[in-house]
């Protein structure tokens, strides 16, 4: 029954991983905080229609916060203002979340507060230098939904 379906899917996606469903960061919308918002910029930003920016300094991998995208309702391009002056430095919002963490946990966490998140992994590269921290993309609770959502249509 509905009831049922709803119940599986609801408890099968908490062991779903973030990799699984995340937006890799090769296809997310970035800018960078050098970057002015002037005609172009801001007229390619609403034709991608996402509510939240991740803004990079110096490399895609470097983020430093998110620009949300009603914040600019009074902008004038013309005055070609630096992406920069926009950014909400890792405030309201900006979580970050392992890749290996699984969805029932980062669905807590948003539900704290904040709509996206930020995907991280250690690269361990050839084994032959030190490992780092990598930005692998982005998690929104609409991604978590889909797959609550999803669980429940093959049940059905
Ligand atoms: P929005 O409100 O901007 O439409 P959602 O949180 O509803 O964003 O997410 C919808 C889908 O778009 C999700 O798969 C999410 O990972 C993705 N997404 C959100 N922001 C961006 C972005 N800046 N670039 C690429 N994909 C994004």
């Amino acid at each position: 029954g509905a009831t049922g379906a709803a119940m599986t899917g609801a408890l099968r996606f908490r062991d779903v991983s973030v990799s699984e469903v995340m937006t890799h960061l090769a296809n997310t919308f970035m800018l960078s905080a050098d970057e002015r918002l002037g005609f172009d910029v801001v007229a390619k930003i609403f034709k991608m229609g996402y509510s939240r920016i991740p803004i990079y300094e110096v490399s895609k991998s470097n983020i430093i916060g998110l620009l949300f995208v009603k914040d600019l309702i009074f902008l004038d391009p013309e005055d070609e203002i630096p992406v920069k002056n926009f950014v909400q430095i890792f405030g309201r919002g900006l979580h970050v979340v392992w890749a290996d963490d699984k969805l029932g946990d980062v669905l807590k966490l948003l539900k704290r507060g904040g709509h996206m998140a930020l995907v991280r992994d250690v690269n361990d590269g050839d084994g032959s230098g030190d490992p780092f921290y990598e930005i692998k993309g982005i998690l929104t609770l609409e991604d978590i939904i889909e797959v609550i959502l999803g669980d429940d249509i093959i049940d059905e």
